[in-house]
């Protein structure tokens, strides 16, 4: 199958770039590029309708790393690799937050809490005696204390200490990547939907893309931005990783307000519009989720019905309105790869569980790295 001439002419043509995947990474590389040389002709191909695999999935945590997560991960990382994950999250957050601008996404610094069940006693008492050192190293870059102990003001049962992020936010994520959309428009950026990626082959001199259909496009240079579907073009630590999201219908005068982590970030919820979104779960099967199928698994789901009714809102009546999944990239390691393969490919992917902090950072990043070379 063929483009016409019209396609080829308006949409299509010999692209400069091509993008593979159109989420948060993707749509930043796409911007950046753009934005340091207008004349880089950019496509971005996406085989969704809309951003198909997390990036208008996700639950709209602005996060950078709860106490409880941040002790944990010092058993696997040296203390100055977890504070400079904190501020390259920190920075992407940053970044987003001027590339965007606050009010078109609803940023909203309402804090984060982490919850601790009465299985984590010990848990909460080491957090609490290293709370003090970690305000500490982290004061410089955020200007003011970042965690505080809090009383359980929510009414959530069963819980036997919580911990505020003073800086935490959260974000309406369907803003977010309508707004994103927009200003790769307005950038220059053509985005194609419908364009499922197939094969790619590197011919020395560029790229040739083979896509669903068979179609062929021809480009100097493409990134892999497919995150959690990098595997099928890329051989590194990056695998897909499912994860669920209930929404209640609307409650009267629901008094939760903020992002929440339970059960050692397992498991997260939030408000929004009178509502609670609730995602998390992997852990009850994760085997089972390790997949980039987007169905729902009903053992999670059922899971995060029980525990809004036994934990978030045990005196609440409360509906559950609809479920979704989305589809992550993880790996062994928590930081995202940004890389060359060839003179012609590069990628940005494994964004992990908190991309929204990274995301935008890792596309600016995958745009030096074009000019690197270019
Ligand atoms: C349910 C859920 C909740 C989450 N909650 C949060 C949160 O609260 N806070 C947070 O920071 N992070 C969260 N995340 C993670 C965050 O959403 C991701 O890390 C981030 O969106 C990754 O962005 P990305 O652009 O790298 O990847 P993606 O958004 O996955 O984009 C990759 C794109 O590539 C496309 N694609 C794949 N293969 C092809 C192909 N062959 N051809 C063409 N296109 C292709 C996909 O359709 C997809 O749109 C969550 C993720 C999920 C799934």
């Amino acid at each position: 199958m063929n483009f016409s001439y019209w396609e080829n002419k308006e949409f299509i043509g010999n692209p400069d770039v091509v993008i593979i995947g159109s989420g948060i990474t993707g749509l930043s590389t796409a911007i950046h590029i753009r934005r340091a040389n207008p004349k880089i002709k950019v496509v971005v191909l996406e085989r969704g309708m809309t951003p198909w695999g997390a990036s208008s999935k996700n639950a709209g945590f602005a996060c950078f790393g709860s106490l409880g997560e941040i002790l944990d991960d010092l058993q696997t990382s040296s203390l100055d690799e977890i504070v400079e994950l904190i501020q390259y999250r920190k920075r992407g957050l940053e970044t987003l937050v001027n590339l965007l601008g606050k009010n078109k996404f609803d940023f909203k610094q309402n804090g984060g809490f982490e919850l601790f069940k009465p299985d984590q006693k010990e848990e909460f008492n080491s957090c609490q005696d290293r709370i003090n050192e970690f305000n500490n190293l982290l004061r410089g870059d955020f200007g003011g204390d970042v965690f505080q102990i809090e009383e359980n003001s929510f009414g959530f049962e069963g819980i036997i200490g919580l911990i505020k992020n003073n800086f935490e936010a959260q974000i309406d994520t369907g803003k977010m990547m309508s707004a994103y959309l927009n200003l790769a428009k307005q950038e220059g950026v053509k985005v194609l939907n419908g364009a499922s990626v197939k094969e790619i082959n590197d011919l020395g001199s560029g790229v040739g893309l083979i896509l669903e259909g068979g179609m062929t496009i021809k480009t100097g240079h493409a990134v892999i931005c497919s995150n959690g579907f990098a595997k099928q073009f890329i051989n590194d630590d990056v695998e897909p990783a499912r994860a669920q999201v209930i929404i209640t219908k609307p409650i009267d005068n629901l008094k939760i307000k903020g992002t929440f982590h339970y059960d050692k970030g397992y498991y997260y919820f939030r408000n929004i519009n009178d509502r609670i979104l609730l995602g998390g779960g992997r852990n009850l099967d994760f085997e089972g989720e390790r997949t980039d199928v987007m169905d729902c698994n009903l053992l999670i789901l059922n899971q995060l019905n029980t525990l809004i009714k036994e934990v978030i809102l045990p005196n609440t009546p409360f509906e559950i309105d609809y479920s979704w999944a989305g589809i992550m990239g993880v790996g062994k390691a928590k930081t995202p790869i940004v890389k060359n393969i060839s003179n012609n490919l590069s990628c940005g992917v494994r964004l992990g569980g908190m991309g929204v902090a990274l995301g935008t950072s890792v596309g600016k990043d995958c745009a030096e790295l074009y000019f690197k070379k270019n």
